[in-house]
């Protein structure tokens, strides 16, 4: 076997978590296949070649549109795409990406289209959509369940096999840099996602872009770390504001307030960072913690 395929518990030689390429670092992620149902696609071109040799893959799920979880979908030509239903038409027309990316007409759209181009994206029929709480039964032994995850996009799932207990939670990544910087992104929803999660009680889990996570209380505590830094975050736009004059969201541009360094993308960055903080904007209101007026928010 590969070494980039590692079986998960001795116990189910049949589940497999498939290390993306460059420890899964964008523009790479991780996969995971139970028997013969692989979920996402970004573990790079050469392992998906790789990993064709070595399995049948007669089905995919794809746990949200995000191009690094889809870029190998054209090499699986033989086998039927399922998603949620909230992400089907980015998937089954990529074009759309630069619109919910928020780049769409913008000065970087065309350098954003340069940096797309790795992917060589292609578009994907979609045979059938899951829903929350759907059964995926693949035999005796493994019945996955899908957890409609919103929050991160609309559609993002995650997927728990039910005997085993293994999760992998895709996008709701663990890592230390919680994504929510597309229009269809949703913060209060990622908070309840996260929540739902919590309560799952999941013994072993991966994510798209971390490895394995075995034991039960790391598992919740790194889910708590991912809410804090959400909260840190919260915490840094609230310093922002006064109780007197209103502040516009774009007096806070390039101020780091969810990026701590910009990076190699740094204009798309302060574009997505002021996407992800109006959805900052939009929990607060919710909870009464702002005040939306004169155009601006101030502190309630
Ligand atoms: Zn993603
Ligand atoms: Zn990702």
């Amino acid at each position: 076997m590969s070494d980039f395929i590692e079986v998960v518990s001795d116990d189910f030689p049949e589940i497999f978590f498939i290390h993306g390429n460059r420890n899964a670092r964008y523009p790479y992620s991780n996969s995971m296949l139970f028997k013969d149902i692989l979920i996402d696609t970004g573990i790079s071109n050469q392992y998906i070649r790789r990993l064709k040799k070595e399995h049948k893959i007669t089905k995919v799920l794809l746990s949200h549109w995000h191009e690094d979880h889809i870029s190998g979908n054209y090499r699986l030509k033989n086998s039927e795409f399922f998603c949620h239903k909230n992400d089907q038409k980015i998937i089954e027309n990529t074009e759309l990406m630069y619109e919910y990316y928020n780049i769409k007409d913008s000065p970087i759209e065309e350098q954003f289209q340069e940096g797309m181009s790795i992917f060589n994206l292609r578009d994907t029929k979609i045979t059938d959509n899951f829903e929350n709480d759907e059964l995926i039964k693949i035999d005796e032994d493994l019945c996955l369940k899908v957890l409609h995850t919103p929050g991160h996009t609309a559609g993002h799932c995650s997927f728990l096999e039910t005997n085993s207990k293994i999760a992998f939670l895709a996008d709701i990544d663990l890592s230390s840099f919680p994504f929510y910087g597309g229009i269809d992104s949703d913060l209060i929803k990622l908070e309840k996602s996260l929540e739902k999660l919590l309560e799952c009680n999941l013994e072993i889990v991966a994510t798209g872009h971390k490895g394995i996570f075995r034991d039960k209380n790391k598992i919740q505590q790194a889910i708590m770390s991912y809410q804090d830094i959400i909260k840190k975050r919260d915490k840094r736009i609230l310093d922002q504001l006064s109780e007197r004059s209103p502040t516009k969201t774009e007096q806070l541009k390039k101020l780091n307030l969810i990026y701590k360094k910009y990076g190699m993308f740094e204009d798309y960055e302060h574009i997505a960072e002021m996407v992800m903080i109006n959805k900052h904007f939009e929990k607060l209101l919710k909870e009464k913690r702002v005040i939306f007026e004169d155009g601006g928010y101030i502190l309630s």
